[in-house]
């Protein structure tokens, strides 16, 4: 499976070339399907029978299947109750993060966690987290290991944090959230494919581990965490800081993807 967010694509650096409907994304549409291409030629080289991409960035509905390889399945399209990991289950022998970028309040290009602006932090039983970092624990619940990420230089020295086993492509070497050192696409394509190849063999489903998880969110605003705090099971830890525990990383997940929405709702314009 490759859960294809499209921050840490080649090329990306700017507001524009992620923000469906513009002339920048429509043409950065055009890398980020080849860098998930040159994934799934190399899972296939690898071994891999199936691969399911599935569509993890803002309406989810960014990657071009007329150009995606033959032996991908796009799973493409918004409201999916597991967001940038629907699909993972005990099926999959294997996920790859493509087009990652690092968390909210880190440094790196286009730094975020799910809220562009909103939060300013995420914790996940006391560590700062990427959605690299939620969405590992994630499928660690399910057994399945993280074979490869993608995205800038800094997004890799996270995922080391989070998948010490996983393979890491640099498709960027950051200078600024909105600038960074670009490779060519044709360069990114074989380094994407030769990885994804090599990560194939960490491939296989381990045993599942369930276990409850702390999730706490901090956002820019006061009024964002009073929305949030509206949640059952989710309390309020300070003025901009919310909390709460889950029986699992699945709802934790859930418990998560209606914070950001509650709260995403409630930002106001530039008072927001
Ligand atoms: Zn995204």
């Amino acid at each position: 499976m490759i859960s294809a967010d499209m921050e840490g694509a080649t090329g990306v650096t700017w507001t524009g070339d992620v923000i469906p409907g513009t002339e920048q994304w429509q043409r950065f549409r055009r890398l980020f399907t080849a860098d998930v291409n040159a994934c799934v030629t190399g899972l296939v080289a690898g071994g891999a029978q199936q691969v399911v991409v599935n569509e993890a960035h803002s309406s989810q509905r960014n990657l071009l299947l007329e150009d995606l390889h033959d032996a991908a399945r796009l799973l493409t399209g918004r409201h999916k109750p597991l967001s940038m990991m629907q699909g993972i289950d005990s099926d999959v022998d294997g996920v790859v993060f493509l087009g990652y970028h690092t968390g909210a309040g880190a440094r790196g290009v286009l730094a975020h966690t799910y809220l562009e602006n909103s939060i300013t932090g995420v914790w996940l039983d006391g560590v700062p987290a990427s959605e690299g970092r939620l969405n590992a624990a994630l499928a660690a619940e399910h057994g399945v290991p993280v074979l490869l990420v993608t995205g800038d230089d800094l997004t890799c020295e996270d995922a080391v944090s989070y998948a010490a086993s996983a393979w890491t492509v640099a498709v960027k070497q950051c200078v600024s959230r909105y600038a960074a050192v670009c490779l060519p696409p044709a360069v990114t394509s074989s380094q994407i494919t030769e990885a994804a190849t090599a990560a194939m063999a960490c491939a296989g489903r381990a045993t599942g581990v369930v276990a409850p998880h702390r999730v706490e969110i901090e956002f820019d605003a006061t009024h964002l965490a009073d929305a949030a705090a509206i949640v059952p099971t989710v309390e309020l830890l300070g003025a901009r800081r919310v909390g709460f525990d889950a029986a699992s990383m699945t709802e934790a997940m859930k418990a998560f993807k209606v914070v950001t929405h509650i709260a995403a709702e409630a930002v106001e314009g530039i008072y927001g």
